[in-house]
């Protein structure tokens, strides 16, 4: 599938039937899988044959699916993930521990804010939060000796703000340490960050993947190229033999392609269990299977609105990406030229209480906590999601207190407008 375009690893990768095999992939509903000895299980068991023997650590539709993310992003190796949330814990999880250290964009979902500054402080690893504008400088100043990764945003959920792929992955991999970048809002239709130096993409999978509001799921994709054996002492669980499996190296037996997300799938899947359903693997590749198309529309009518924002007089300020004079514009050109996404962030004049009369008198767009969606749909960040953060954290994160998430759908844009209109005439 390699040298495919993008539009048809959409329709077609992953998965390639035999002669008499189903078109569709395969729902393989069974948690457990049989075999003719207990010698030929044990060599599973042992990481010596490859096979499977029990859901929670693989399923033949999980790694379809996965397999098909993986040629989208163009990695080596792929394992999807119950959520995005646990998709963004294991990633980090997988090669830091108590008493490490990792550096974070500040522009991030703020999901992941609360699992890295609270959740994963409180397991002793330590986050430092950079600006995502930040200079060479201040981005360098932030590693310590037990920094073991640097993560960011491609366009960050909700603040948009686009990340310099290029200089983040520059800065991590001068300290020895790979770049983990989150792709959910871009999509590999827009951006593939492992071509700009990018080590390890992750995705919430319910956004536009999904892009239907029907399942939960998260995907964590390695390209393969992070050499963690020139830094042993710094990676030692991929580096060093692992008890848990009979002294098994991941770095020797799997490869620099196979290393990280075997690790992940056999000690935390095996341990956290945060498994995909094959159910909601099927639905996600379903969504895959259109995202080329729904991409294209939802980056049009993104555009549109946000256009039609910028002129209205009763809105105080408007953010997009792709929007000429935006502060991410040549960032967001330079990474996305085809375009974003369709999440656009405004100002209601008359901050807080003029927001949430706008949103109540929206007629298509609908108040939810979702983004990313075939369905219009707008949330008030501050008052829902980011709630747990004071003001001088929302603003750290690119969230002012009357920042509206207005998430263009795949209807038509004339119609969108026409809502945001009379709407916005009711404030
Ligand atoms: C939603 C989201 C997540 C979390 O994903 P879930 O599937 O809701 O767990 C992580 N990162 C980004 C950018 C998101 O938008």
């Amino acid at each position: 599938m390699s040298n495919f375009s993008i539009d048809t690893k959409c329709v077609q990768g992953g998965y390639t039937p035999s002669n008499g095999e189903p078109r569709q992939i395969p729902i393989v509903q069974s948690t457990t899988f049989k075999y003719a000895t207990s010698e030929a299980m044990g060599k599973l068991f042992d990481l010596e044959a490859e096979g499977y023997f029990y859901t929670r650590l693989q399923n033949p539709t999980n790694d379809t699916v996965a397999k098909k993310i993986c040629e989208l992003e163009g990695g080596s190796a792929a394992m999807l993930t119950s959520s995005g949330q646990a998709a963004s814990f294991f990633s980090i999880f997988n090669i830091a521990g108590a008493g490490d250290h990792v550096v974070a964009s500040s522009a991030i979902y703020g999901g992941t804010y609360n699992l890295f500054a609270v959740t994963m402080k409180r397991m002793g690893i330590d986050f430092t939060f950079v600006a995502p504008d930040c200079s060479e400088d201040e981005l360098n100043a932030a590693f310590k000796p037990n920094t073991k990764a640097l993560f960011g945003e491609t366009i960050a959920n909700p603040a948009l703000v686009v990340i310099d792929i290029e200089k983040f992955a520059k800065a991590a991999h001068s300290h020895g340490v790979p770049l983990i970048i989150d792709n959910t809002f871009a999509t590999p239709v827009n951006c593939r960050p492992i071509e700009w130096g990018a080590d390890i993409v992750i995705h919430s999978t319910t956004k536009y993947m999904d892009g239907h509001g029907v399942s939960v799921g998260g995907c964590i994709v390695d390209s393969g190229k992070f050499d963690w054996t020139k830094y042993p002492d710094k990676f030692p669980g991929l580096c060093t033999p692992d008890e848990s499996y009979h002294g098994v190296t991941y770095t020797e037996r799997f490869g620099l392609e196979g290393a990280y997300i075997t690790k992940a799938t056999a000690q935390l899947m095996r341990d956290f269990g945060c498994i995909q359903s094959p159910q909601h693997a099927f639905y996600i590749n379903m969504g895959l299977e259109s995202l080329h198309l729904r991409m294209k529309q939802h980056c049009a009518n993104g555009l549109a609105v946000a256009k039609y924002l910028q002129n209205h007089p009763k809105v105080a300020w408007v953010r997009f990406p792709h929007l000429e004079g935006d502060a991410s514009f040549e960032l967001a050109q330079k990474y996305m030229p085809n375009g974003g996404c369709g999440v656009v962030s405004f100002g209601v004049k008359g901050g807080r209480a003029a927001a949430e009369t706008f949103m109540k008198n929206l007629k298509i767009a609908a108040i939810e906590t979702h983004v990313a969606d075939a369905r219009t749909c707008c949330l008030h960040p501050a008052s829902a999601t980011h709630r747990q953060m004071n003001d001088d954290e929302l603003t750290a994160a690119g969230i002012s207190p009357d920042l509206v998430r207005f998430s263009c759908g795949i209807e038509g844009a004339d119609d969108l407008i026409a809502d945001i209109e009379n709407a916005l005439a009711q404030v």
